[in-house]
């Protein structure tokens, strides 16, 4: 089931996204916006001119939501509640800015509280491939991840034991109190709208945007971060989406982990094969083995959502990365126009 076909969820009823400034919380409001619903509440700490993506009849909330009382505010009168607030990046943030990520434990924290207090019916917290037990991620011909490789626990250090801690949360509002959360992790997401300078963008925004300023200045090099053989798997927006909607909206899952990404393993070479095709030009590699590069290899094992959503992602990754490109290369030269564009920094 999904939102839209929810008999239990009105058109009217409040639904409430954290982090809508953001990648995934804007493209999310844009999708129920488009689905007709007409009480959708934004929420974002960052000003509204820098959030990515705004709609029309939206009620926009600039809210630190790692304050209580902001928390308790934004999901006032709230059917449901989509937390995609955290402070968080690429690799290069979250190995740099480990407090950061450990003190985003405050926005759920007081999110879910409040969450529970307005009486809000259903929660989703974003989780994160980064939970998985760093000693299974060594070699880049992964075996992809399944829910029950969290533990025992090894998570990244800092981003991704906030949000095993925050899963643990969610699991025991429902098994304490019995309401119910919902909680995805997210592998790589990718695609427009999102953060693609500043340093908290991800691979795929990175790497595009340093093969459209290559191009733009013809200097035909790319440098990359680590061996460019370390594995990943990335998922287009929009699958990633409907996949959100539909775990939301489905009880068997109620308090359970569950995959939500792409299980095709693509070496990060392979990323930038695909954007050399879409530029139209080949550069030459300079490996940087000194930057952060995380894990060697990860993928997704989507056994468990596939068994029980029949959910699985059908964006080839050229495709996707052809309008990631599309939306990246105008920012750069917008920007480059001296014309106002969206980045992180504020
Ligand atoms: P994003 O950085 O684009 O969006 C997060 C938003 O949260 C930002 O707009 C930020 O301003 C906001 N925020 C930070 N602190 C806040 C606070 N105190 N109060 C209110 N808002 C605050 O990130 P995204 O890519 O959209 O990711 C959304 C969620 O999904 C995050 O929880 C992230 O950890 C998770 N996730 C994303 C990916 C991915 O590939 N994008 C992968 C795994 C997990």
């Amino acid at each position: 089931m999904i939102a839209s076909t929810d008999p239990q969820l009105s058109k009217e009823d409040l639904i409430v996204i954290a982090g809508a400034g953001g990648f995934i919380g804007g493209s999310l409001t844009r999708y129920f916006h488009q689905q007709g619903f007409t009480r959708l509440r934004a929420v974002d700490k960052k000003p509204l001119p820098h959030w990515y993506q705004c709609m029309p009849g939206v009620e926009n909330l600039c809210l630190d939501l790692s304050e209580r009382a902001n928390a308790a505010q934004a999901v006032e009168d709230a059917t449901e509640v989509y937390n995609f607030a955290a402070d968080m990046g690429g690799m290069g943030f979250i190995e740099r800015f480990r407090i950061e990520c450990l003190r985003t434990v405050l926005i759920n924290t007081h999110l879910l509280e409040e969450s529970y207090r307005a009486g809000v019916r259903r929660y989703l917290f974003s989780s994160s491939a980064c939970v998985y037990n760093a000693e299974l991620q060594k070699d880049p011909n992964v075996n992809a991840l399944k829910e029950a490789d969290a533990y025992p626990a090894m998570a990244e250090r800092g981003y991704g034991w906030e949000k095993l801690i925050s899963e643990m949360f969610c699991e025991e509002y429902w098994a304490e109190r019995g309401m119910k959360t919902f909680i995805p992790r997210f592998h790589n997401v990718y695609g427009p709208n999102g953060t693609w300078d500043g340093g908290r963008e991800k691979a795929p925004a990175a790497i595009t945007r340093k093969v459209i300023a290559a191009k733009d200045k013809g200097v035909h090099e790319i440098n990359i971060w680590g061996d460019g053989k370390q594995t990943r798997s990335f998922m287009w927006i929009e699958d990633c989406l409907k996949g959100v909607d539909m775990i939301m909206h489905c009880d068997e899952l109620i308090a359970t982990p569950i995959n939500l990404g792409s299980s095709e393993i693509v070496t990060i070479n392979k990323l930038v094969d695909i954007v050399e095709i879409i530029a139209g030009i080949t550069l030459e590699r300079k490996y940087d083995l000194s930057a952060p590069r995380g894990v060697a290899g990860r993928s997704s094992d989507n056994t468990f959502i596939q068994s029980m959503l029949g959910w699985q992602p059908n964006t080839p990754l050229q495709d996707g990365m052809a309008k990631t490109y599309t939306w990246i290369e105008k920012q750069f030269h917008d920007r480059k126009a001296g014309k106002k564009v969206i980045t992180d920094e504020y």
